[in-house]
């Protein structure tokens, strides 16, 4: 049975979301002279059950109904008699600045119009004649934006009682009374002089005890952090692991945190705030911070190098982008916006998987999975699987594009399980005969991660994947992506065309979207506009107005591109092209003066020419924007600390075929040592087929000439292949023969 009371006690902590999210209707306000089109505007959006639509046949009565009702956006036509639409929605910004107002007009270049938009009263105008999923994709981007500026709103007031509490924290006398002085001389440490002079000194000057010790030099720093650690029962923690709340940082100001030498660095729960302190015996400090920020003030003892250098780096960058960043925390859609379910794993929730499994008390289902969740991502693992069997449940997580088995949990274990799970992801816990998913987004010690949960129904019973997306993976440089020379030369100067689509292919877990962030990361400039449309969002960059596709509402990649291609942009990253649809707006977008990186499902490059084909393109069409294409797999690096060379058995050189069948290549192999968990193997690779559409190339593909004619044009051009580059890696020690097979397969074909 399914123990629900333990599931009920969960001390996670849940966010819950904002009001604006669970009223989930909206009153939208359609204003027009021409009946034809109000009746058009209720019928298309009759069966959205979440919009209430009104319709006002002039400004005048627009603004009668908008005294009496609450309208969250307002889809004007200009040309009217009476009022004109420019005239209605500057009055209504004036009068109801929260409402989204849209302008419906026949002409862009209209001056007033134009000054409209300029002028904020307009948010953004649809052309006339409209067609209707652009009018429902524009209405529910304007309906999200909504959500993001109420936000905002709640964020800047929020900020606003901060800043009281900074002025009053900038008050402060600073703290001077520390025990450090007497702890360091009770270890023999300091003499009896430099205490009285140190107490001279700290009248005189203000300054923190410790910032004094170590101007004096009297006791080097790692000494006086080996002290702290050994007398005080502050937890110590290495700073540059830990990412920091930029929300918390602004709860105390950074001049504040140089001279006390602390750092606020997330919040734990919704009244404890964990603190970075350098010298953990000054209790009155933590006091003070406790008052004035009203916040419970859990401390953890980090270094002093590290905290200055983090103080440096989260400050400073801030400072730098202060004027704009109001803009840009209102354009840049929140990923938070989206992600209403959030699990925190606290820091002294002590569950690591190996403790719980030698611990004689039987763990609750709530400790196993969040020992699960923490194990996959101290691994970094992609995906956890949680599979039934007939008589067990095993969990595996995929580690480096591997699947390892990490525990084998007893049957009855396994209905708690999934409930928890589909507890956290807000899902059906009744429904256990279809398939479900939902999403969570878990706060751990390291780092927070977006999982996607998705069920299915096995014969064992349910099995359950969660996908982990961590939200701070950086993004990789080019070079450390492991083109070879050759290909990373032409790939920069594919990334210089400014126009055209360059597609990544490769089968699933490829890392095609990381090359895709990778490019775009590379020739990042404030000059341009950047847009990524994703399901889901893999990696967040700064610079970019990220979308999420949201299929269930009728948001996909296609609808999305459309109304992004109306916000001038010129990069844009699609997550995947799958469809006719979308491969026609992203070709079309292309053609048009856009950068565009997409990924496809392809097994080679020379196979995605063909495959876009298949799709139904038309051979001009993807001849004239199509720039490049990279084909990838990833395969695992052999560890550095213990490759040594090696022979590879006669069968599999004889399976990965001619290429591999030579003299000419030595091999290597990891032999497993501590570093690499003795599996001989540590990160990953990726290997590359490279296809520049060379004027040769193009011709051919406009001609819809087969892929091998194309072939022949390549191989002239010398575009290694993906087992061509793979022999290269392997025999310069980068990776085996093994992962070549595991990856590419047998190359006989008989
Ligand atoms: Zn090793």
């Amino acid at each position: 049975m399914t123990d629900y009371n333990a599931i009920a006690d969960s001390p996670v902590v849940r966010e819950s979301p904002s009001q604006e999210i669970t009223e989930g209707k909206y009153r939208i306000l359609f204003v027009d002279d021409e009946r034809n089109i109000l009746q058009a505007s209720k019928r298309i959006f009759r069966k959205e059950s979440r919009y209430i639509i009104d319709t006002a046949a002039s400004g005048q009565e627009a603004l009668a109904m908008m005294s009496g009702e609450k309208y969250h956006l307002v889809i004007s036509d200009n040309k009217m008699p009476g009022m004109v639409g420019v005239e209605l929605l500057a009055q209504i910004r004036d009068r109801y600045p929260d409402t989204i107002r849209i302008m419906l007009t026949g002409d862009s270049d209209d001056q007033a119009v134009m000054g409209a938009v300029k002028e904020g009263a307009v948010y953004r105008f649809i052309l006339k004649p409209w067609n209707t999923e652009d009018l429902k994709a524009t209405v529910a981007l304007a309906l999200e934006q909504y959500e993001l500026i109420q936000k905002n709103k709640t964020l800047q007031d929020e900020l606003g009682s901060q800043s009281n509490r900074q002025k009053a924290l900038d008050k402060l006398s600073l703290s001077t009374r520390s025990r450090l002085g007497e702890l360091l001389h009770s270890h023999g440490l300091l003499s009896e002089a430099q205490i009285e002079e140190l107490n001279t000194l700290r009248q005189n000057r203000k300054t923190s005890v410790l910032k004094l010790l170590l101007e004096r030099g009297w006791v080097p720093e790692s000494t006086i952090y080996q002290v702290l650690e050994q007398e005080t029962t502050v937890e110590s923690v290495a700073l540059p692991q830990l990412q920091v709340d930029p929300q918390v940082t602004s709860l105390i100001p950074g001049q504040f945190c140089e001279r006390q030498m602390v750092l606020p660095l997330k919040m734990l729960g919704k009244r404890c705030l964990l603190l970075a302190v350098a010298d953990p015996t000054d209790h009155e400090l933590i006091d003070d911070l406790r008052f004035i920020s009203g916040l419970e003030i859990h401390p953890v003892l980090v270094k002093v190098t590290d905290i200055q250098s983090k103080i440096a780096a989260v400050y400073g960058e801030k400072q730098g982008l202060q004027p704009a960043q109001n803009l840009v925390t209102v354009m840049s859609p929140s990923p938070d916006a989206a992600e209403p379910i959030e699990v925190v794993i606290e820091e002294d929730e002590d569950i690591s998987l190996e403790r719980l499994l030698r611990s004689t008390k039987e763990p609750s289902v709530i400790e196993l999975l969040n020992a699960l969740i923490l194990e996959a991502v101290q691994h970094n693992a992609s995906d956890i699987h949680i599979q039934p069997r007939e008589k067990i449940v095993v969990v595996r997580c995929r580690i480096d594009g591997v699947l390892v088995d990490k525990i084998k949990i007893p049957s009855n274990y396994h209905p708690a399980l999934v409930s928890r799970i589909k507890i956290m992801a807000e899902l059906d816990i009744a429904e256990r005969r279809r398939p479900q998913d939902g999403r969570i987004t878990i706060k751990t010690p390291v780092k927070i991660v977006d999982m996607r949960i998705s069920i299915i129904p096995t014969i064992n019973g349910e099995k359950v994947v969660m996908r982990l997306l961590d939200r701070n993976a950086p993004i990789f440089e080019l070079a450390a992506l492991g083109f070879s020379a050759v290909n990373l030369d032409r790939i920069l100067n594919l990334v210089s065309i400014p126009q055209g689509i360059i597609l990544a292919t490769g089968p699933t877990g490829s890392g095609k979207t990381t090359t895709l962030h990778s490019l775009l990361q590379h020739q990042v400039t404030s000059q341009k506009n950047y847009v990524t449309i994703e399901d889901p969002v893999e990696y967040y960059m700064d610079m970019a107005s990220q979308v999420r596709v949201q299929e269930k509402i009728g948001v996909d990649f296609a609808t999305i591109l459309r109304a992004t291609l109306r916000q001038d942009p010129d990069v844009i990253l699609i997550g995947e092209i799958r469809d006719l649809e979308t491969a026609e707006v992203a070709f079309h977008a292309a053609l048009t003066g856009h950068q565009v990186y997409s990924t496809l499902h392809a097994n080679s490059a020379l196979d995605t020419v063909a495959r876009l084909l298949d799709i139904g393109l038309k051979p001009y069409i993807v001849s004239s924007a199509l720039t490049g294409v990279i084909s990838q797999r990833l395969v695992r690096k052999i560890c550095g600390q213990c490759r040594v060379s090696t022979e590879v058995a006669p069968g599999l050189l004889h399976a990965l075929g001619p290429l591999f069948n030579t003299n000419d290549i030595s091999f290597f192999k990891g032999q497993g040592c501590r570093k690499c968990g003795r599996s001989g193997y540590s990160g990953r690779l990726a290997v590359h087929e490279l296809l520049i559409l060379t004027e040769e190339v193009r011709a051919l593909v406009a001609k819809g000439r087969s892929t091998a004619d194309i072939q022949k044009a390549a191989k002239k051009m010398h575009f290694p292949s993906l087992l061509e580059d793979a022999v290269a890696k392997v025999h310069s020690g980068q990776t085996t023969a093994d992962e070549i097979y595991r990856v590419l397969g047998s190359q006989i074909i008989e």
